[in-house]
C-alpha cells in the first residue's frame, strides 16, 4: 500500500484529520453506543469539486447567494462527522462521541434515528462519477481504526441510501463497495497482526 494514510483517534478526535468545528451536531442520547458507520457523498455545487463551499456549508458559513443551487438548501444545519476530499484529505468537524446531523430521518436494521448510533462519513463528489483512488485509501484506513476504537461498529457499515431509501441516493453507483471492503480486510488484518 504506497502512501497509506494512518490515523489514529483519541477521544472521539481523529488524529491524522484537519479538525474544522460544526455547530451541528448535539450529545448522543445516554447509554448509546456507536455501532453503524454511514457513508454519503456531498459536492457543492453537485458534481463540483474544490471551493471548500461543503466546510462551509458545515459549519453555517456558506453565502447561499454565490450559486443558484445553494438557495435549495439554505438554512439547512448538518454536519457529518468527517469529509474525505478527492485528494483523500480528511476533514473531521464533529467529534465522533458527538451526534453529527448527518443522516436525518434514517433505519438500519429496524432502528430508527441513525444519527443516534452513528458516524457519518462524507466522500467528496457525486452518483454521477467515480470516486479517487485517495478517497477509498483513506476512507479504508480511518474506517478500520474507528471499528477498533468502536467495536460494536463490526461490520455495519451502510450507504445513506440504504438507511433512507426513499429520501437518498448516496453513495451512489460508482461507490466500490467491493473494493471499499477488501482494502478494509486488508487493514483488518495488518492491524490485528501488530496489534
Ligand atoms: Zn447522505
Amino acid at each position: 500500500m504506497p502512501d497509506a494514510p494512518n490515523f489514529q483517534i483519541e477521544a472521539g478526535e481523529v488524529i491524522g484529520a484537519t479538525t474544522y468545528h460544526s455547530p451541528n451536531f448535539n450529545a448522543r442520547p445516554t447509554d448509546t453506543e456507536i455501532q453503524l458507520i454511514v457513508i454519503h457523498n456531498i459536492s457543492l455545487p453537485p458534481a463540483q469539486f474544490g471551493g471548500g463551499y461543503i466546510q462551509q456549508f458545515f459549519q453555517n458559513q456558506l453565502d447561499w447567494s454565490l450559486h443558484p443551487y445553494f438557495k435549495s438548501i439554505e438554512g439547512m444545519k448538518v454536519s457529518a462527522h468527517l469529509l474525505i476530499l478527492r485528494s483523500g484529505e480528511v476533514l473531521q468537524f464533529v467529534n465522533l462521541n458527538d451526534r453529527a446531523w448527518h443522516a436525518g430521518r434514517s433505519q438500519y436494521l429496524g432502528k430508527e434515528e441513525c444519527n443516534d448510533y452513528s458516524i457519518g462519513i462524507e466522500l467528496e463528489g457525486s452518483d454521477d462519477c467515480d470516486f479517487s483512488e485517495a478517497q477509498y485509501q483513506s476512507l479504508s484506513a480511518v474506517v478500520a481504526v474507528i471499528q477498533q476504537a468502536y467495536p460494536k461498529i463490526k461490520s455495519h457499515i451502510a450507504g445513506h441510501s440504504d438507511i433512507a431509501p426513499v429520501r437518498k441516493t448516496d453513495p451512489g453507483p460508482h461507490f466500490d463497495w467491493l473494493y471499499f471492503r477488501s482494502l478494509l480486510h486488508a487493514r483488518n488484518n495488518h492491524v490485528q497482526k501488530i496489534g
